[in-house]
Protein backbone atom coordinates (compact mmCIF):
# COMPACT_ATOMS: atom_id res chain seq x y z
CA UNK A 1 0.00 0.00 0.00
CA UNK A 2 1.14 3.33 -0.66
CA UNK A 3 2.68 5.78 2.34
CA UNK A 4 1.34 9.24 0.67
CA UNK A 5 -1.07 10.34 2.32
CA UNK A 6 -2.36 12.17 -0.89
CA UNK A 7 -2.89 8.97 -2.68
CA UNK A 8 -4.41 7.44 0.64
CA UNK A 9 -6.89 10.48 0.55
CA UNK A 10 -7.86 9.86 -3.42
CA UNK A 11 -8.27 6.40 -2.72
CA UNK A 12 -10.53 7.08 0.28
CA UNK A 13 -8.26 5.24 2.82
CA UNK A 14 -8.03 8.70 4.97
CA UNK A 15 -11.05 11.08 5.38
CA UNK A 16 -11.45 14.28 3.83
CA UNK A 17 -14.31 16.65 2.74
CA UNK A 18 -14.73 15.89 -0.75
CA UNK A 19 -15.95 18.86 -3.60
CA UNK A 20 -15.91 16.53 -6.88
CA UNK A 21 -14.29 13.22 -8.09
CA UNK A 22 -14.28 11.56 -11.07
CA UNK A 23 -11.63 8.47 -12.42
CA UNK A 24 -8.51 10.49 -13.45
CA UNK A 25 -8.89 13.56 -9.80
CA UNK A 26 -10.33 14.06 -6.81
CA UNK A 27 -11.34 17.38 -4.94
CA UNK A 28 -11.21 17.90 -1.37
CA UNK A 29 -11.24 20.81 1.30
CA UNK A 30 -8.18 21.84 2.71
CA UNK A 31 -7.66 20.53 6.44
CA UNK A 32 -6.19 24.17 6.72
CA UNK A 33 -7.75 26.46 4.74
CA UNK A 34 -5.90 29.76 3.77
CA UNK A 35 -8.64 31.18 2.57
CA UNK A 36 -12.66 31.48 2.91
CA UNK A 37 -12.69 29.00 0.19
CA UNK A 38 -9.21 26.77 0.12
CA UNK A 39 -9.71 23.23 -1.79
CA UNK A 40 -6.92 21.13 -3.29
CA UNK A 41 -7.34 18.81 -6.29
CA UNK A 42 -5.25 15.69 -7.05
CA UNK A 43 -4.76 13.29 -9.93
CA UNK A 44 -5.71 9.73 -8.01
CA UNK A 45 -2.56 8.45 -9.44
CA UNK A 46 0.86 9.56 -7.92
CA UNK A 47 2.93 12.08 -9.23
CA UNK A 48 5.29 13.72 -6.69
CA UNK A 49 5.07 17.26 -7.87
CA UNK A 50 4.98 19.27 -11.46
CA UNK A 51 8.65 18.63 -11.70
CA UNK A 52 7.41 15.46 -12.58
CA UNK A 53 5.04 16.12 -14.71
CA UNK A 54 5.99 14.94 -18.14
CA UNK A 55 4.84 13.97 -21.78
CA UNK A 56 3.30 10.43 -20.54
CA UNK A 57 1.37 12.05 -18.15
CA UNK A 58 0.41 15.87 -18.64
CA UNK A 59 -2.79 14.91 -19.93
CA UNK A 60 -3.91 15.03 -16.22
CA UNK A 61 -3.00 18.25 -15.76
CA UNK A 62 -5.36 19.87 -18.64
CA UNK A 63 -7.92 17.88 -17.45
CA UNK A 64 -7.51 19.02 -13.36
CA UNK A 65 -7.46 22.81 -14.73
CA UNK A 66 -10.79 22.12 -16.82
CA UNK A 67 -12.41 20.56 -13.40
CA UNK A 68 -10.79 23.66 -11.88
CA UNK A 69 -12.72 25.94 -14.33
CA UNK A 70 -15.78 23.79 -13.82
CA UNK A 71 -15.59 23.53 -10.37
CA UNK A 72 -15.08 27.81 -10.25
CA UNK A 73 -18.29 28.26 -11.83
CA UNK A 74 -20.57 25.28 -10.16
CA UNK A 75 -19.28 27.44 -6.48
CA UNK A 76 -20.01 31.10 -8.18
CA UNK A 77 -15.99 31.86 -7.54
CA UNK A 78 -15.93 34.57 -9.72
CA UNK A 79 -12.03 35.37 -8.79
CA UNK A 80 -9.37 32.69 -7.50
CA UNK A 81 -6.02 31.74 -7.33
CA UNK A 82 -5.18 28.61 -8.25
CA UNK A 83 -1.60 27.94 -6.93
CA UNK A 84 1.37 24.75 -7.06
CA UNK A 85 4.15 24.38 -4.64
CA UNK A 86 6.97 22.68 -6.15
CA UNK A 87 9.95 21.44 -3.74
CA UNK A 88 10.44 22.57 -0.06
CA UNK A 89 12.21 25.56 -0.60
CA UNK A 90 8.78 27.01 -1.93
CA UNK A 91 6.65 25.74 1.01
CA UNK A 92 5.48 21.86 -0.72
CA UNK A 93 5.12 19.65 2.24
CA UNK A 94 3.04 16.83 0.62
CA UNK A 95 4.83 15.33 -2.46
CA UNK A 96 2.16 14.30 -4.04
CA UNK A 97 0.90 16.87 -7.31
CA UNK A 98 -2.02 19.25 -6.12
CA UNK A 99 -3.20 22.51 -7.25
CA UNK A 100 -4.71 24.11 -4.39
CA UNK A 101 -7.64 26.73 -5.29
CA UNK A 102 -8.25 29.89 -3.14
CA UNK A 103 -10.61 32.09 -3.06
CA UNK A 104 -12.95 34.83 -0.89
CA UNK A 105 -10.47 36.89 0.21
CA UNK A 106 -8.18 40.03 -1.11
CA UNK A 107 -4.70 38.53 -2.03
CA UNK A 108 -1.22 40.27 -2.47
CA UNK A 109 0.97 39.70 -5.00
CA UNK A 110 3.42 39.24 -5.26
CA UNK A 111 3.15 36.08 -3.07
CA UNK A 112 5.33 35.57 0.22
P1 LIG B 1 1.62 22.08 0.22
O1 LIG B 1 2.13 22.64 1.53
O2 LIG B 1 2.32 20.78 -0.11
O3 LIG B 1 1.63 23.05 -0.92
O4 LIG B 1 0.09 21.76 0.45
C1 LIG B 1 -0.34 20.67 1.21
C2 LIG B 1 -1.69 21.05 1.77
O5 LIG B 1 -2.30 19.87 2.25
C3 LIG B 1 -1.63 22.04 2.95
O6 LIG B 1 -2.38 23.21 2.61
C4 LIG B 1 -2.25 21.26 4.10
O7 LIG B 1 -3.06 22.06 4.94
C5 LIG B 1 -3.05 20.18 3.39
N1 LIG B 1 -3.19 18.94 4.13
C6 LIG B 1 -2.19 18.27 4.77
N2 LIG B 1 -2.68 17.15 5.32
C7 LIG B 1 -4.01 17.11 5.02
C8 LIG B 1 -5.05 16.18 5.33
O8 LIG B 1 -4.86 15.15 5.98
N3 LIG B 1 -6.30 16.47 4.86
C9 LIG B 1 -6.54 17.60 4.13
N4 LIG B 1 -7.80 17.81 3.72
N5 LIG B 1 -5.59 18.49 3.83
C10 LIG B 1 -4.33 18.25 4.26
ZN1 LIG C 1 0.59 9.96 -3.84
Amino acid sequence: MSECLFCKIAAGEIPSNKVYEDDICYAFYDIDPKAPVHFLVIPKAHIASVSAVDEENCAVVGHIFQVISQLAKDLNLESYRVVSNIGEQAGQSVFHLHFHVLSGRDMTWPPG
